[in-house]
């Protein structure tokens, strides 16, 4: 028997190595939550892998079941799935809203890690003893919490305003489904174009703190323009509409900004 365990157990954590790194082993520091939160059902705040006993455990290589499971298509049963999770009251609001979203799933994986701040901020490597200091390696002004990477870094804040999201009420990750939109946009699709534009402000950052690259805000937006190009066929053909307004918006947006600089250079 304690062998059987014993095999399991190395199962297990063979298991959090491939998902988190492809590799046989992994380093503490790069298994961003905890494995059995991992496992833990979607509606729960995990990603539903459902390694609940040595029958599912067996199961647990991993990525094309995840992958199943995440991809987006439509099917009566995921909404049935959805409406029921909904109703617990233990339902991850933040887990319901990405997972029904029509973005990539590593994404959605991304978003997920987001909004449990799992991602590899300066303040969660200092707190992991990682890194000596938590201060923002682009600006060096504050400690790089979600809040400042995403909102408020200089390198990133201008985006916020330039197309017209109030962000000044978001204290909590929630608070970001709600933050206030232009009119002209569809609120429906807010979720969408959520992921894609953290998903590009965290790759600026990384290309900048990585020294690959200094995007500026324009280029950040002009790349979620280009992912929602492509990205809009993953919708119904019925609901793209509402997804291109938002690509619309968001390339004026940088127009705008561009003429508003051309002008003040020129006067
Ligand atoms: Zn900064």
């Amino acid at each position: 028997m304690e062998e059987i365990v014993y095999t399991m157990g190395e199962l297990i954590g063979g298991s959090s190595h491939v998902f988190w790194t492809s590799e046989d082993m992994c380093h503490g520091s790069k298994c961003l939550v905890a494995w059995k939160d991992v496992c833990r059902p979607k509606a729960d705040g995990g990603l539903g892998l459902g390694l609940k006993d040595l029958e599912t455990q067996n199961q647990c290589l991993l990525m094309k079941f995840v992958d199943k499971i995440l991809d987006g298509s439509p099917a009566p049963w995921k909404e049935w799935a959805y409406g029921m999770l909904m109703d617990s009251s233990t339902a991850d609001g933040n887990g319901l809203r990405i997972w029904k979203s029509r973005m990539p799933n590593k994404v959605k994986v991304f978003t997920w890690l987001f909004f449990r701040d799992r991602l590899s901020t300066r303040v969660n490597l200092h707190r992991k003893h990682v890194q000596p200091v938590d201060a923002c390696s682009r600006c060096g002004t504050s400690s790089e919490s979600w809040q400042h990477a995403f909102f408020h870094c200089p390198y990133i804040a201008e985006l916020w305003s330039r197309i017209g999201v109030n962000i000044s009420n978001v204290q909590e990750t929630e608070d970001l489904w709600s933050a206030h939109h232009p009119a002209a946009v569809c609120s429906s699709h807010w979720a969408d174009v959520l992921l894609a534009l953290l998903w590009r402000i965290w790759e600026a950052r990384n290309n900048h703190v990585f020294g690959s690259e200094l995007s500026c805000v324009r280029v950040v937006i002009s790349r979620v323009c280009d992912d929602l190009n492509i990205w809009r066929y993953r919708l119904p053909v019925h609901s793209r509409a509402g997804l291109d307004a938002w690509r619309m918006h968001l390339v004026s947006s940088n127009c705008n900004a561009a003429t508003a600089s051309a002008l003040d250079a020129h006067e």
